[in-house]
């Protein structure tokens, strides 16, 4: 056991605040590390604020994790002290499903267990995220973390990557592509940095008319302010792809209208409250699809390590220290961030 400093949020109405715990000694296949940097999603905030109605407190928020291994257990193959590694949002699942056997740990039909606000399947505690300065996680769970980039920046990558990533590749965005993605936060910037990236022609959806030169800057061929309908009208039956990172409640027809004949749009985002049910008849008389994506499973985690590794791809970031989480989460909330907070957990262990 290894006693551990965090910052936790002990009910839904409070503040976060400093906290104190003990890791587990690594078991054989566990992987010691100290945790060097962590992003802040918002998924976080939903969590801390028990949003999703299933929070258990008191809650460690915390699952894009960067940290450097300090101790492996016996059986441990993969890595080694002093290693560079990555942590996301899974760190077990049953591992014999069928969505497991696919390397889709995130639909695992047994129930994956979260990196926090889980419970261990092996010892049944309550895991305990990466506002903290040490983490303890089977190595089948722990990513290599490209050497070439900036490890504050590839913190992002472990949620905010992954999960626009994956449907990025599930519903091919790629050259010839015309893509969409909506909002232009943690998710949604990397949504834009990656699909440029893969050669996709990328048009970045705002409420914020501030972020349009950012959004030029991080990739998007096109800018349109969603709220502004002439700009939305010149888009209609025109994508392949939108891919959809709101992180509130909002009418989703006017994002389906811009789809072509059989094209997809992705939430990923996962607000509190529901949005309205889209309008039927604009989905049947073009065959359009909604659809939903959670995170990605571990192989593909790497796989976009190494593709951001390739292209040089990070997050943009600002870098804070744990005793800001606070504001942090305020400023999330009226999108002031530019575009992923990360918090040094140096800022712990002073
Ligand atoms: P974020 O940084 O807060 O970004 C969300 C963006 O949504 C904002 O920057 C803003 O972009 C836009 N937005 C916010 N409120 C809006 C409103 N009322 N109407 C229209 N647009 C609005 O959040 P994030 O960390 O990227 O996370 C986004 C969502 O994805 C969260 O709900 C999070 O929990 C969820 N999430 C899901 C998964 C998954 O696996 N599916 C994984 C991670 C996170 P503009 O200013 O450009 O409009
Ligand atoms: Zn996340
Ligand atoms: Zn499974």
């Amino acid at each position: 056991m290894s006693t551990t400093y965090a910052y936790a949020a002990s009910d839904a109405t409070k503040p976060l605040a400093p906290f104190e715990f003990q890791r587990r000694a690594p078991r054989a296949h566990d992987v010691q590390m100290e945790v060097l940097f962590c992003g802040v999603c918002h998924s976080d905030l939903h969590q801390a604020r028990n949003e999703w109605k299933n929070t258990i407190y008191p809650v460690v928020p915390g699952h894009e994790i960067v940290g450097r291994v300090t101790a492996v257990g016996p059986e441990v193959t993969k890595y080694k002290v002093g290693d560079l590694v990555g942590v996301g949002c899974l760190v077990d699942s049953c591992r014999t499903c069928s969505s497991c056997e696919e390397g889709l740990e995130q639909y695992c039909e047994n129930g994956w267990v979260g990196t926090y606000n889980g419970v261990d399947r092996v010892d049944g505690q309550v895991t305990y995220g990466g506002y903290s300065t040490q983490l303890v996680v089977d190595e089948e769970f722990v990513l290599r973390v490209p050497a070439n980039l900036d490890p504050a920046g590839v913190a992002p990558l472990l949620c905010a990557g992954i999960t626009t990533y994956s449907p990025l590749r599930t519903w091919g965005a790629g050259p010839g592509k015309k893509v969409g993605i909506v909002g232009l936060g943690g998710l949604g910037h990397m949504g834009v940095k990656l699909a440029r990236a893969m050669g996709a022609h990328v048009v970045l959806f705002t409420t914020s008319p501030s972020k349009i030169e950012d959004a030029k800057r991080l990739g998007a061929h096109e800018v349109v302010v969603s709220k502004n309908v002439e700009e939305m009208e010149a888009h209609v039956n025109s994508f392949d792809f939108i891919l959809n990172t709101v992180a509130a409640q909002h009418d989703l027809n006017p994002f389906l209208n811009l789809l072509k004949r059989d094209a997809t749009m992705t939430l990923v985002g996962a607000p509190e409250h529901d949005h309205p049910s889209p309008q039927v008849f604009n989905l049947i008389f073009k065959r359009r699809r909604l659809a939903g994506s959670l995170i990605g499973g571990i192989a593909e985690t790497q796989e976009m390590l190494d593709f951001c590794g390739e292209h040089g791809i990070t997050s943009d970031i600002e870098v804070i220290p744990m005793q800001k989480i606070n504001d942090a989460y305020e400023r999330i909330l009226k999108s002031d961030v530019k575009y992923r907070f990360v918090v040094d957990i140096d800022s712990l262990r002073k």
